[in-house]
């Protein structure tokens, strides 16, 4: 029995065109970026490369880019970054209640400091309201924050609507577009986006490194203090390999899309398919708007069931899913986002996630969706 990775929204495999090029640059370049010499000066070809060519591949300018450890730094540097270089205009925050934590615990931290953030509430399919967005800005709004695409549910927000709303009133606005890279198209200059967060590991990229878009003339205090990389808005020497493997990923996402992203609206359809002809559609519910969310991500409930049972049965069974909800000793913890979404206590406390992604076949599909009928089956008895 071979397993089955059904957990792409957590951390993906890295493309072999991506180790290859990390291994090329890990065992034919060394030296400091910074330094003036011939190894540092080869040093700083691969970072320019890599991000010249994120940059042709994102829509942007290659100094808009600003490399980063992971999409939890990009999301923090946009929002301290940002708190700290506006407080003279004021100190308001807008963010959304279904946020990754990246964000949610840093506008806490903001919020220990003597900054003010809002939550936005969401509508049963996770989306934020244009309306209860507009009410909620004041004259000492700074930064609106709002995710691309979320990472339990798939949902996909009205980026291009919020940003217009920012523009009008004077606002930056950041996006956390982790998810959402490689799984809708994305031009930085083409959105009314300000700040945008990316994370290579998301994208068959490898762990540990990541990019902040920062529109040309937004102002930005840095998070890190040292020397002076990325333009003085990230010390620290480089991650050279991770740099040239996030490149190549971002490459690789991006020319392919179209395929890509048919291929997991594929999947995922033949998934829900498959389960309701072995264990009936009454048998689960599903959490994800299968219109206007990522392709790669569906959330489903088994009503009846725990997600920590259903996790532990499919884990018997080799299948790498993950929970809506996260399990804090031994107590179950409900998930933010279906919280916000008001979906129905069992709804929340049975909820699965299984994300797609790259190597995923349609056989693997058939397989999973059978184990999960045998598994209700034996659990519903
Ligand atoms: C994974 C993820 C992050 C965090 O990125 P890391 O590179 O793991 O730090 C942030 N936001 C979203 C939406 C994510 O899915």
């Amino acid at each position: 029995m071979t397993s089955i990775y059904l957990d792409h929204a957590a951390s993906t495999p890295v493309h072999p065109e991506v180790a290859q090029e990390m291994l090329n640059v890990m065992t034919g370049t060394y030296g400091n970026a910074s330094s003036v010499h011939g190894f540092g000066r080869a040093a700083k070809r691969i970072v320019s490369g890599a991000r010249d060519l994120m940059a042709a591949k994102l829509g942007c300018h290659p100094n808009e880019l600003v490399f980063t450890a992971g999409g939890t730094e990009s999301d923090n540097m946009a929002l301290f970054g940002v708190a700290e270089a506006m407080k003279e205009k004021g100190r308001h925050i807008i963010t959304s209640s279904i946020e990754h934590h990246a964000v949610l615990h840093a506008c806490e931290a903001l919020e220990k400091r003597g900054y003010e953030v809002t939550y936005l509430p969401v509508d049963p399919q996770g989306r934020v309201g244009l309306d209860e967005l507009r009410a909620a800005i004041r004259p000492d709004t700074i930064l609106i924050s709002i995710m691309f695409g979320n990472n339990e549910v798939g949902t996909l927000q009205p980026i291009r609507e919020i940003g217009e709303l920012a523009q009008e009133q004077g606002i930056l606005f950041h996006t956390d577009a982790v998810q959402a890279l490689g799984g809708v198209a994305i031009n930085c200059h083409e959105l009314p986006v300000d700040l945008m967060s990316f994370s290579a590991h998301k994208i068959n990229g490898p762990q540990g490194i990541g990019a902040l878009y920062v529109r040309q003339g937004t102002r930005l205090e840095p998070l890190l203090h040292g020397g002076l990389q990325e333009r003085k808005r990230r010390a620290g020497t480089e991650n050279l390999a991770g740099i040239a493997g996030f490149g190549k990923a971002v490459e690789l996402a991006t020319d392919k899309l179209e395929e890509r992203t048919t291929s997991l609206h594929q999947l995922r359809a033949a998934f829900i398919a498959e389960l309701t002809e072995q264990a009936g559609r009454d048998a689960f519910v599903i959490n994800t708007p299968l219109e206007q969310s990522l392709p790669h991500i569906l959330n489903m409930s088994f009503p009846g069931i725990t997600s920590e049972t259903m996790l532990m049965n499919l884990d018997m069974q080799q299948i790498a899913a993950a929970s809506g909800s996260a399990c804090t000793s031994g107590s179950l913890e409900l998930s933010h986002v279906l919280q916000a979404m008001n979906l129905p206590e069992n709804v929340q406390q049975s909820a699965i996630r299984f994300s797609f992604g790259l190597g995923n076949t349609t056989e693997e599909i058939e397989q999973t969706a059978q184990k999960i009928a045998t598994i209700l089956k034996r659990l519903r008895k």
